[in-house]
């Protein structure tokens, strides 16, 4: 079986230890991933702190064309990438654009457009007070060696996310990708490596305690982690005896209301994808639906209807819109989750069954008569799992969305734009969608609010997040 190589200051580097990484529609190993030893991961936040400078001294312009050169890499390596994500994350091949299954081609397509933005981005010199007596600038500086942590739901895309805006920011990088889809980040890093010096950006992968290792290294100079807020406090933990600023992206349990007079039939699709997007293994999917009672069977149909019509296999094949979920862990968890409504008498409208075979698939499954405190509307289930609950007053649904530590994203759905949005503007969520759900662009700011995390990625807002800012005040 192949044996998958980290980059690290130039090259590609095996480790003494490795592991498998598993396809989740078929339980086959696909690979030997790299065990990085302490000593790899300290060699390789080195080469990240020796290539910095010279990385930050290098001219703008410089840096943006060879964001320009990154982004058409992973266009030429489409392909390739795509398959690697679909082997080993589990989502559907797809394609990308209007009527297309937004599977590994919309991620690969992502991961180039969350390359171009930034590279289009500048951070000017900002004076933010001038009179006859002084000038103040706040200016933009890199923070230095960025230790990033990515997640196994958007193997490469959240990567990227993490990557660009640090690298263009003038910053380097050490990645380490999640145990369980590290052949596909490797391989974009492969990708991207070749182009970039020496040092600029480097990987450790690795399971249990190469995550730490690489946080708590007194050589890291900002820490951006997406995952759980257990792991996230964990980390925030680690920052905090040195200081260390943190972008934490952790999760949600995102709400979505259903006002009354809405066409069930015009939000269908808009729902369904908002709460099965990657078999709801986003974290700002929707993850609990509040309907109001005049609306909730003809949704719950609607609803139903499509999670019904659509195909769910292994995804190198064909015509597929749905995947497994991506690892056991999860799986186990939706499966408890859906269990523990079927025991608390709530009405399982479809799926709940999954069939026993290879591969981690679970039907996609609606989940009625449950109301908030049950685990499944409580706890993040991050699975293709969706709870409906119904309401009689708008009141009683915002206080609902409200109720839970999780604010990452929300979304309000109605007849009247302005109405929903006075309405969203009352939910606690870094951002409340109207008449959509998850609709992330690279130029909106994206983050949560309370047990979410702190920091924002995308646009400006994001890229100022990979700098500090210093205040150059001149006296005249
Ligand atoms: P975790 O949040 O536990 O993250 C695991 C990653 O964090 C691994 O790479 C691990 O590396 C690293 N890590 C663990 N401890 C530390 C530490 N102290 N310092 C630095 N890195 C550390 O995710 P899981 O994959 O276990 O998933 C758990 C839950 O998280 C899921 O059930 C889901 O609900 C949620 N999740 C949310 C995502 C999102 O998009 N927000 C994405 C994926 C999962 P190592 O093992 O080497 O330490």
């Amino acid at each position: 079986m192949h044996t998958f190589q980290n980059y690290s200051n130039g090259r590609l580097v095996g480790s003494a230890r490795s592991f498998e990484s598993v396809n989740p529609a078929t339980g086959e190993a696909i690979g030997l991933v790299p065990h990085s030893s302490p000593e790899q991961v300290a060699e390789a936040v080195a080469a990240a702190r020796a290539a910095q400078p010279a990385w930050a001294t290098r001219p703008d312009a410089e840096r943006k064309a060879l964001m320009g050169q990154l982004a058409q890499a992973i266009k030429d390596n489409a392909g390739m990438l795509a398959e690697w994500i679909t082997r080993e994350q589990g989502k559907p091949l797809g394609g990308v654009g209007e009527g297309q299954v937004p599977g590994a081609h919309f991620e690969v397509w992502a991961c180039e457009v969350w390359t171009q933005v930034p590279a289009s981005l500048d951070l000017p010199v900002e004076v933010v007070f001038e009179d006859a007596t002084r000038r103040d600038e706040v200016h933009r500086k890199p923070h230095g060696v960025v230790a990033a942590i990515a997640p196994w739901n958007w193997p490469l895309m959240i990567a990227i996310w993490q990557i660009i805006p640090a690298l263009r920011a003038g910053n380097t990088v050490v990645l380490k990708p999640s145990e369980y889809t590290s052949i596909g980040t490797l391989e974009l890093v492969r990708v991207l490596g070749g182009l970039l010096p020496p040092g600029v950006l480097n990987t450790v992968s690795g399971a249990g305690d190469v995550g730490a290792a690489l946080t708590e290294h007194p050589g890291v100079d900002k820490i951006t982690f997406t995952g759980s807020t257990a792991t996230g406090a964990r980390i925030a933990a680690t920052a905090a005896r040195s200081v260390t600023p943190t972008t934490l992206e952790l999760g949600g349990n995102d709400p979505a209301i259903v006002l009354p007079g809405t066409d069930p039939k015009a939000i269908a699709m808009g729902l369904f994808w908002g709460a099965f997007l990657n078999m709801g293994q986003t974290c700002a999917c929707a993850k609990r639906l509040y309907v109001h009672s005049s609306l909730h069977d003809a949704v719950v149909a609607e609803l139903k209807a499509l999670a019904l019509a659509m195909p769910m296999g292994d995804g190198m094949q064909p015509g597929m819109a749905m995947g497994p979920v991506q690892n056991r862990m999860q799986y186990d968890k939706v499966v408890a989750l859906v269990e523990d409504a079927r025991a608390g008498g709530a009405t399982i409208v479809c799926g709940g069954n999954p069939e026993p075979g290879p591969g981690n698939f679970y039907p996609l499954t609606l989940v009625t008569g449950l109301a908030d405190g049950a685990r499944l509307v409580d706890e993040e289930q991050f699975g293709p799992v969706l709870p409906i609950v119904r309401y009689d007053d708008v009141e009683d649904a915002i206080a609902s969305a409200n109720r839970l530590g999780a604010g990452l994203g929300a979304s309000v759905w109605g007849p009247d734009a302005a109405q929903a949005a006075a309405v969203a503007a009352r939910i606690q969520a870094g951002t409340v969608w109207v008449n959509q759900h998850g609709a992330i662009h690279p130029m909106v700011p994206f983050g949560g609010t309370k047990r979410s995390g702190w920091g924002v990625e995308f646009g400006v807002e994001g890229l100022k997040g990979m700098t500090r800012g210093q205040v150059i005040s001149v006296k005249k």
